[in-house]
């Protein structure tokens, strides 16, 4: 008997229930990875994160081969490769892990219905979240959870399954070909290494040195104290499961703080899953007539570029540029400025993003970007992040913004955040912009559009 085990977002080993499944009882098995021609259609494999993608890819198949298999590879449509690979290995069930994207929905749709024709079963699995699958909770009179409290008090009471250790040994039948893995040019300099095994190493390090600490730090642009392990999550080289439970293991303030945050993660899958159209669409609408490509062109060219004027904007957009990572405080307070003081479309925004992160990811960034911009979850929509007040608190002496921002690194201390407030000649000499937008006009045409007087 053989089982394929299609991987998507879950390229691990450790933790991976569908392999789980798929080797019981000493089946083969084809661990097969398709590389999707309609995600490439769809403006989603940016050049960071199919980088990242193929160090996973390598990483899985070393993996495999030191278990005695290997991985397979095929590109083209998803479901006419998986058939067909099914086809080729004689097998007679499917594996895969469910996902929460309208695509992905659409996927499992789709291939549920080609196997059944050939009389494949599938099975999917929940491998990418840690304690609460999209759905399996919900609030009287809805199909999800609209608000992160109280979704988080059910989340904390929900017991996770056990942690899976990695299969000893994996037996892959002869005669089904594989593509080669491909290689990646063209990104961000600073861009982290893919795969399970550098996971795992994150993950070590950061419950070892990082974690205990980060209740008081991950706010501090500067110091870059928290986990760095979003790509991991998102392309699932770690498994939340495992996390979660290794952290609480090591306990103390910054692993509860560190907890709810991998809580946010599923809250936004959740609503996701229940509603794929706030992927594209205000998840609440407020009649927003957002300034667009057509009407704010060089604001928004400025804000991509990292030179608004506002150096904590601006070192947080170049940070993404080269290191296809932003830290949390970056995303929050840049997403503000492009939309409440820019009043430019979130899409836009989180459109860059996903053009840019190596841990872009449907749910977290389009739900994220909605948060800020009012349009989301978030129960203050109006809310307006200063970018100076937000600077001067997180990165108080100005050491976030000298980092990222050459032309302002010698203005010592936080005078480092109001380059317009130094003298005439030295102005001049720092090279750096004036600022896009007045705070308070910005502020002033968002309380306009929204109706708030
Ligand atoms: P840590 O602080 O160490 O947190 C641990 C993990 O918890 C993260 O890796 C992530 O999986 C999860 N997490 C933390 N904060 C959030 C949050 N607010 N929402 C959901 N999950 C969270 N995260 C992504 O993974 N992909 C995205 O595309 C993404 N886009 C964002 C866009 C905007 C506008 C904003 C405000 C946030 C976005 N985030 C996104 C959430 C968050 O900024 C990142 O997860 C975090 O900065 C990653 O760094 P870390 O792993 O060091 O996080």
């Amino acid at each position: 008997n053989v089982s394929v085990v299609l991987f998507t977002s879950d390229l691990r080993l450790h933790d991976h229930p569908p392999l789980r499944a798929a080797s019981a009882g000493a089946r083969e098995v084809v661990p097969l990875f398709v590389r999707d021609r309609a995600v490439d259609a769809a403006g989603f494999a940016a050049p960071n994160r199919l980088a990242f993608l193929a160090d996973c890819l390598r990483d899985l198949d070393a993996g495999l081969r030191e278990r005695g298999g290997r991985l397979v590879v095929r590109s083209g449509d998803v479901v006419e490769e998986v058939c067909r690979v099914a086809t080729e290995a004689g097998a007679d069930e499917v594996h895969l892990a469910a996902d929460v994207s309208r695509y992905a929905q659409q996927r499992e749709k789709r291939l549920r219905h080609a196997l059944r024709a050939e009389g494949v079963r599938l099975h999917v699995h929940d491998a990418v979240t840690a304690a609460v699958a999209p759905g399996a909770v919900t609030p009287a009179g809805s199909d999800h959870f609209a608000v992160f409290t109280p979704y988080f008090r059910r989340w904390t009471q929900e017991r996770s399954r056990d942690v899976l250790g990695a299969p000893r040994a994996v037996r892959v039948p002869d005669g089904v070909g594989s593509e080669q893995l491909p290689v990646y040019r063209g990104v961000s300099e600073g861009l982290a290494a893919g795969g399970e095994r550098a996971g795992r190493a994150g993950l070590a390090a950061w419950l070892r040195h990082g974690i205990s600490a980060y209740a008081e730090r991950h706010d501090d642009l500067a110091g870059d104290a928290t986990s760095r392990l979003s790509p991991h999550l998102h392309f699932g080289t770690l498994s939340p499961v495992e996390v979660v439970q290794r952290a609480r293991t090591a306990g103390g303030a910054g692993a509860e703080a560190f907890v709810r945050q991998l809580a946010w993660r599923e809250f936004h899958r959740q609503v996701l899953a229940a509603r794929p159209d706030a992927a594209v669409a205000d998840y609440r609408p407020r009649h927003d007539r957002w300034r667009t490509e057509l009407t704010a062109r060089e604001d928004i060219d400025a804000w991509r570029e990292g030179r608004t004027g506002y150096p904590v904007v601006d070192a947080a957009m170049r940070q993404l540029r080269h290191e296809g990572w932003m830290h949390n405080r970056g995303r929050l307070l840049t997403a503000s400025f492009l939309t409440k003081s820019l009043y430019v479309d979130w899409r836009i925004g989180a459109r860059h993003f996903l053009d840019l992160l190596v841990d872009g990811d449907v749910a977290n960034n389009q739900l994220n970007w909605q948060w800020v911009a009012g349009t989301g979850t978030d129960t203050r929509p109006n809310r307006v992040l200063s970018p100076v007040a937000q600077a001067r608190r997180f990165d108080p002496d100005g050491a976030y913004v000298r980092r990222w921002v050459p032309e302002l690194a010698g203005i010592e201390g936080a005078a480092v955040h109001q380059p317009w407030k130094l003298r005439g000649p030295d102005r001049a000499a720092v090279g750096y912009p004036d600022p896009v937008v007045e705070l308070s006009d910005g502020l002033a045409r968002f309380r306009r559009a929204r109706g708030l007087g």
